[in-house]
């Protein structure tokens, strides 16, 4: 597949092609002040399909977690696009609400779920797992 996305404010924009690697709806507590406390849909898309095509992005990489994703996001209107994560070498975690239609995007999963809030609901039909799959 193929499709562009970009932030809030137009500030950034970029290009995503290839096969998605991964869909899925992530619970944990680190995702939920990223996506203001629901759980966070990403698309795991092949690093080598993505580049910005407008603007660079602002970097962040927690020093305190083990295995921490660094996160890009706008400096000017603060949208994430996506993580890139030591255990996913190859690949960007694309946010899916920066995507020009994110109707293109389901969950295959449900991850983390052991940071799951009450109020957060588990796509039907799908599996979850506590952390990650095995
Ligand atoms: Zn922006
Ligand atoms: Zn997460």
């Amino acid at each position: 597949m193929k499709f562009e996305g970009g932030c809030y404010c137009g500030a950034l924009r970029y290009a995503a092609e290839g096969d998605p690697i991964f869909r899925l709806q992530c619970h944990c507590r680190e995702c939920q002040y990223i996506s203001g406390g629901s759980p966070n849909v990403c698309m795991m898309m092949p690093e080598a399909g993505f580049h910005y095509t407008k603007g660079s992005p602002k970097q962040f990489t927690r020093s305190d977690l083990e295995d921490p994703v660094t996160r890009e996001f706008c400096a000017v209107c603060g949208t994430h696009i996506l993580s890139r994560s030591p255990k996913g070498a190859g690949s960007v975690i694309l946010k899916v609400g920066t995507m020009d239609n994110p109707a293109l995007f389901e969950p295959d999963v449900a991850i983390f779920t052991i940071d799951k809030q009450p109020f957060h609901a588990l796509p039907e039909g799908k599996p979850a797992f506590e952390r990650l799959p095995g």
